[in-house]
């Protein structure tokens, strides 16, 4: 499969596919990916222990030099001081204007990786190779970036890759909570944009999570291509691409209260999902809505009710320090139908807290 995410001199295309990463050089030569300049392949130990070692040969084989840094697995190497080193490296690995930084993993990896490539000598190339379903969202429309101490994904910047490589094959390994946290994210896109995507993932989420190729194929294949569009009518966030953040006003601030390491993003912004819809029916939203949401992310064995011990208040206050809140009201992305979403400026706080605790009480 193979889709493309329109940004004029920008666009790129996205491949999905089996076994592709076996493939990887042809896929890099007809991308113009110089062999004359080094590539530094950028992922983590988790990842690198799995595909590593094949997608580097495969790569030397096909005639170019290859640097690998492998960096620990999770969030905290999206730090400051891990693009500090990845830029020593890349300068010790001899990586010039005509290099390209390579991301082999998931969203932890590829906004890394990306901003190494966007600041490295003002930006070289770059090209994504996710192994995470998550990455489906991440590895596409450009955003990349590392976290600051007192801020998530603050320091950053906007570099699209060359292109995309998405091999299904590297999914056979993700655990199991990953691959859920993941169609979190599938399904917003369908919840955002497409009913019929939306039925389709409830009617086959059995198959989603038996990772069969040919159901996976066609969900990342619609999730990326929700995303490609939607950037490529607004690639810098002017207005429409504010869409994505169905479930994340809610799901940010459950991440920052339950701690990064307990509430994965996908289970958070599932909770925060079902959230909207129970607030977009007091303004009129019909019901269903809202049981579809909730039943398609729980076959998708996705939290769907907001557990016990967080804290309402705690929970208000972290949105209240999101930046989607303004002037007494807050801001939210609400679906208006199956597919359809709007987004609110005029929510009374009080609306808020009353579906949190409605959320603690569902069953
Ligand atoms: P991740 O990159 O940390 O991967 C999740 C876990 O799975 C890690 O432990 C990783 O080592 C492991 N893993 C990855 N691929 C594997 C494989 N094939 N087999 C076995 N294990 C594997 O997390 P993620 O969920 O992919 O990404 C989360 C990050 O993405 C966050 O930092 C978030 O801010 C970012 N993000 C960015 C954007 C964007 O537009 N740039 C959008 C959404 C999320
Ligand atoms: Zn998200």
């Amino acid at each position: 499969r193979e889709l493309t995410v329109d940004l004029g001199e920008r666009s790129y295309p996205i491949y999905i596919g089996e076994g592709l990463l076996s493939e990887a050089s042809s896929y890099f030569q007809r991308h113009g990916i110089s062999k004359r300049s080094p590539l530094m392949i950028i992922t983590n130990d988790e990842i690198a222990a799995h595909y590593l070692a094949p997608l580097q040969t495969e790569l030397e084989a096909g005639g170019y030099r290859v640097h690998s840094a492998i960096i620990p697995a999770g969030e905290n190497s999206k730090s400051l001081d891990m693009l500090g080193e990845l830029v020593g490296e890349a300068l010790e690995a001899g990586l010039d204007r005509k290099s390209a930084i390579v991301a082999l993993g998931g969203g932890v990896v590829g906004d890394l990786a990306g901003f190494v490539a966007a600041s490295y000598m003002r930006g070289i190339k770059f090209v994504q190779l996710p192994t995470t379903i998550l990455a489906h969202d991440s590895s596409v429309g450009g955003k990349v970036a590392v976290n600051h101490p007192l801020a998530k994904n603050i320091i950053g910047a906007f570099h699209q890759p060359e292109f995309v490589l998405y091999d299904l094959y590297t999914l056979q390994t993700l655990p199991l909570r990953e691959v859920k946290a993941g169609l979190s994210e599938v399904v917003k896109h369908g919840l955002i944009w497409d009913a019929e995507f939306v039925d389709w993932c409830e009617k086959h989420a059995n198959d989603l999570l038996a990772l069969s190729p040919d159901a996976l194929g066609y969900a990342l294949h619609k999730g990326c291509g929700v995303k490609a569009v939607v950037v490529s009518q607004d690639e810098t966030e002017q207005g429409l691409r504010a869409i994505l953040n169905l479930g994340h006003t809610i799901g940010h601030a459950l991440e920052a209260v339950a701690g990064y390491n307990e509430l994965l993003h996908g289970e958070a912004i599932s909770i925060g999902m079902v959230g909207s819809a129970r607030l977009a029916m007091k303004f009129g939203a019909p019901s269903q809505v809202y049981e579809q949401t909730k039943r398609t992310l729980a076959k998708l064995g996705l939290p769907v009710v907001l557990p016990e011990k967080y804290d309402v208040d705690k929970v208000m206050s972290a949105m209240m320090h999101d930046k989607k809140f303004a002037e007494g009201t807050m801001v939210f992305v609400l679906p208006t139908a199956i597919g359809k979403v709007e987004i609110r400026r005029d929510i009374p706080v009080d609306w808020v807290r009353e579906v949190l605790e409605q959320l603690k009480l569902e069953d």
